[in-house]
């Protein structure tokens, strides 16, 4: 198959400039950037796109963001984005139902057969992404690329079909943020015909379309196929790794629009990652552990920390005292890219920012254990790190670099703690806490029998009398050894007196 140009244009540009030329326009843009190579395939790294949208606003890249998606009426006049002239009165649907069929017809577009292939395409984005998609079924047929969104009248991103340039070239192109819209070349039926892994072809061209409204420019690479090429290979599907780093990059990954946007910047609002088992792993970020730049269509698992201002917190639960293992992998790959029209050289998408690990109590304040040995590109790991009872725990990532880094967190029980006899809540050490449980088992039942004669009686005060302050030798620093004055008063007193706990 002949190959065809995908092209963005500027839309803020002060003259239109002729599609071939388009890239040359966009690497000048580019170059204001902080750091070319790090920032390749993103337009105006300092730019908040999307700041404001038809649904919302934010402040910040990495931010969660709603973006609504209209199909314009046909008859609405699509101006030619190359050169300020006009393409003419869109015939989107019309070319579609010659395509696709028209279904059952009339003007709810959603019962169009056609239709899912653009939800699908939006919302490739939205699941890899903190952005959220959504169909916006009203359109008032304004001049296309002229206005932005309003809820019930038009959607901030607008999808118009007109003759580009027939079966060849240019198969489509989209403005950039913050006007997105975007013009299918209705001259090119039979490559958006082709029904192949469930019209990979039309998809492919939405998406990769849609990459440059959220921000995206071509970008080049001869070790690796990537969706925002700047010719189309129907060879993979949607986004790729890249890709996924680009999009997580302006809207943080799907996490941030978790708790109503909010994110998981804290303990509170911590991703649960669920219970640890014995001898078992829980993780976050595993889709992004692949040899190359290549994911599959329906992975989802992946996470980022998006600049200076993300924190991700995850909580995880463990049912008893035990020793977890962590390990904290930058992810990305390494491949080799350009601006479009460049010749590529090696990038470590590994290699973005520094990231840190840090393991919270079950309080979410205090730290049991912090990493930040290695630096970039480098993995930080935790081995035996002790918990000291049952209970949900949190772990906090942070970067050092104003960057996006991808990363894979793993955390694994490495052993089961053996508890003491006298450590009847079994939080990994002999304390007062014990101590209330022998009192309350005293003579009633075998709670709090040490010794295993099937009663909690006087011999098993002696138990706890002897272990009180231990702890198993591999949990580390979580006993508080109960003062000998206070040991001295149970003596005379039990089981009546507790100590009080500190
Ligand atoms: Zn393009």
């Amino acid at each position: 198959m002949e190959p065809r140009w995908l092209c963005g244009t500027e839309t803020d540009a002060p003259m239109f400039i002729r599609r071939p030329l388009l890239g040359f326009l966009l690497t000048a843009t580019l170059s204001i950037g902080l750091s070319p190579v790090a920032f390749a395939f993103i337009i105006n790294p300092g730019v908040v796109h999307w700041a404001t949208t038809a649904s919302g606003s934010r402040t910040a890249n990495g931010d969660p963001a709603t973006l609504t998606w209209s199909i314009v009426p046909d008859g609405t006049s699509v101006p030619d984005g190359s050169n300020g002239g006009n393409l003419g009165p869109s015939d989107l649907i019309a070319f579609l139902d010659g395509d696709f069929g028209a279904g059952p017809g009339g003007s709810d577009l959603t019962q169009r057969p056609w239709f899912h292939l653009f939800e699908e395409s939006f919302g490739r984005w939205g699941e890899l992404s903190g952005a959220t998609y959504v169909y916006e079924p009203a359109d008032d047929g304004l001049t296309h690329s002229t206005v932005s969104g309003v809820l019930g009248v038009r959607g901030d991103l607008r999808i118009a079909g007109a003759f580009i340039d027939g079966a060849s070239s240019t198969l489509a192109f989209n403005y950039l943020p913050d006007n997105g819209d975007m013009v299918l070349d209705t001259g090119d039926g039979t490559f958006f015909g082709n029904a192949t892994n469930n019209h990979r072809a039309l998809r492919d061209t939405i998406m990769h379309e849609h990459g440059h409204g959220f921000g995206l420019q071509h970008v080049e690479s001869n070790t690796d196929n990537l969706l925002m090429e700047p010719f189309i290979n129907t060879s993979f599907d949607g986004p790729q790794l890249d890709e996924v780093r680009a999009v997580q990059f302006y809207f943080g990954d799907a996490n941030e629009k978790s708790n109503g946007g909010l994110g998981n910047d804290t303990a509170a609002l911590a991703t649960d990652l669920g219970t640890i088992a014995l001898g078992s792993m829980v993780g976050v970020g595993s889709d992004a552990d692949v040899p190359s730049q290549f994911i599959s269509p329906t992975a989802t698992d992946f996470v980022s920390i998006t600049n200076l201002g993300d924190t991700d917190f995850y909580a995880f639960t463990v049912s008893q005292a035990t020793q977890i293992s962590a390990t904290l992998t930058p992810r990305g790959g390494q491949f080799n890219q350009a601006s479009e029209g460049g010749t590529p050289t090696p990038f470590d998408a590994s290699a973005r920012s520094d990231l840190s690990l840090t393991i919270f109590d079950t309080n979410g304040i205090s730290v049991l254990a912090s990493v930040d040995q290695t630096g970039q590109g480098v993995a930080e790991t935790l081995a035996g790190l002790s918990l000291p009872g049952a209970g949900q725990y949190f772990a906090r990532i942070v970067g050092a670099d104003d960057t996006i880094q991808l990363y894979e967190l793993e955390l694994t029980i490495a052993n089961a703690i053996t508890f003491l006899e006298a450590d009847f809540n079994t939080d990994g050490n002999v304390d007062d806490q014990d101590l209330a449980i022998w009192q309350a088992a005293f003579g009633v039942n075998a709670t709090a029998d040490a010794n295993g004669d099937g009663t909690s009686d006087g011999a098993d005060f002696l138990v706890w009398q002897q272990q009180v302050g231990s702890t198993p030798p591999f949990v580390s620093s979580q006993s508080v050894p109960e003062p000998s004055s206070c040991i001295l008063l149970i003596l005379a007193a039990a089981p009546l007196f507790a100590c009080r706990r500190r």
